[in-house]
């Protein structure tokens, strides 16, 4: 690899071997294939060709951050359109992912790089072995950044966040030798060649993942009879991980999910109350437990809240805006709202009476559509013993 090389003619330059963009794949890596095209390494390909950013390029995390000047300066180097390439960033997914994205706030479902001078001290870049070592030219997804792709669809198995044989964060930017594929940069380890650890195809995760990545692309939601725009699901999405994880509301959670049991959940609570911040196969079984909740919506919703005990403060406090879809499954856990009125009570006895129905304190609750705590409810208790039935 070339390193080191000072030639300020190549500033206004085009890059002379400029391969395009694959489906879905990360800007920052892209430029790193270019830079191995070239047998120069990433560092000094970019001072060489983007002194604008000498030495600053590689110690941010432009995937998320990169602005217009930049997208322009290598769209006129690489000969691909500003869309084109913005496309390939994560902004791009502001107003599908979230109504605004920027790299200054946290929670957004992305995984930080966490830089620290020109390395990645966080677990924000995943990728599957597999993928890799199938891939006629390989390349790192931009979905890999996602804190929801916990696993490959395609190969059933979990993604890695981290150089399996020395436990280092990715940063792919920086080499250990002049092999121009990527690999670890500490001990030299090719991630193609990782070992993958499967998970049971029959996992509902699978499909979780399947279906949050077909929301975002679509930048749509179906809530039961109600379309909504995907920011605004991904926006109920995150306040309940709050519900699930942080305020541990497991209940029934992960009954249907064939991996609980083999995968540690709520292990250990991060320090930070941050999506991010759960290991990566703890997010794989909130994941899988979320979508399922939001399956026959909002019948399955309303049963683990009732099992849980969520209140409607749980499920929207903090919330930007609440949805009118998910405020109505919130408002069935207004305290106020579940105080049935002895006339409600009474009509549906009278209904069950005139059917000549045997009448119980189970059929009533059904019928009025909550559970009702009669042992508490002594105005209710007595229309049962007061000849009403
Ligand atoms: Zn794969
Ligand atoms: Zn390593």
């Amino acid at each position: 690899m070339i390193r080191n090389i000072h030639n300020p003619a190549l500033r206004d330059a085009r890059f002379p071997l400029h391969p395009r963009p694959l489906e879905d794949e990360l800007l920052s890596t892209w430029l790193i294939r270019i830079a191995y095209k070239h047998k120069t390494d990433p560092v000094s390909f970019a001072n060489l060709y983007l002194p604008d950013w000498k030495f600053i390029l590689w110690s941010r995390d432009f995937d998320t951050t990169a602005d217009r000047k930049l997208l322009e300066a290598l769209s006129y180097k690489s000969r691909q359109s500003v869309e084109a390439l913005f496309s390939l960033t994560l902004r791009s997914y502001e107003g599908f992912l979230a109504e605004e994205l920027t790299d200054k706030t946290r929670n957004l479902l992305v995984q930080p790089l966490v830089n620290y001078s020109h390395t990645k001290v966080g677990y924000g870049l995943r990728y599957c072995p597999l993928c890799l070592r199938e891939d006629e030219i390989p390349y790192f997804r931009r979905k890999w950044r996602l804190s929801f792709s916990t696993a490959c669809v395609k190969h059933s198995c979990f993604l890695l966040d981290r150089c399996t044989a020395c436990s280092t964060p990715l940063t792919l930017s920086k080499l250990h030798d002049d092999r121009p594929v990527f690999h670890c940069y500490r001990c030299g380890h090719e991630y193609a060649k990782s070992e993958a650890e499967a998970v049971d195809v029959g996992s509902y995760g699978l499909k979780a993942i399947g279906k949050l990545h077909r929301v975002l692309d679509d930048g749509v939601f179906r809530a039961g009879d109600v379309w909504t725009y995907s920011f605004a699901f991904f926006s109920v999405l995150k306040q309940l991980v709050k519900v699930a994880y942080w305020w541990g509301k497991t209940e029934g959670f992960l009954d249907h999910e064939v991996m609980t049991g083999k995968i540690a959940y709520l292990s250990g609570r991060p320090r930070l109350n941050l999506i991010e911040n759960i290991p990566l196969k703890e997010q794989y079984l909130l994941f899988s437990g979320l979508m399922r909740l939001f399956e026959d919506f909002p019948s399955r919703l309303i049963l683990f809240c009732e099992t849980n005990k969520v209140r409607k403060t749980d499920l929207t406090k903090d919330m930007h805006s609440v949805p009118f879809w998910y405020s109505r499954v919130a408002e069935r856990f207004n305290g106020e709202y579940c105080a049935i009125s002895p006339e409600e009570v009474s009509s549906v006895i009278t209904y069950l009476k005139d059917r000549r129905i045997p009448i119980s304190a189970a059929k009533v609750s059904r019928l009025v559509g909550r559970g009702i705590d009669f042992r508490k409810r002594e105005d209710l208790r007595v229309l049962f013993s007061n000849g009403q039935c």
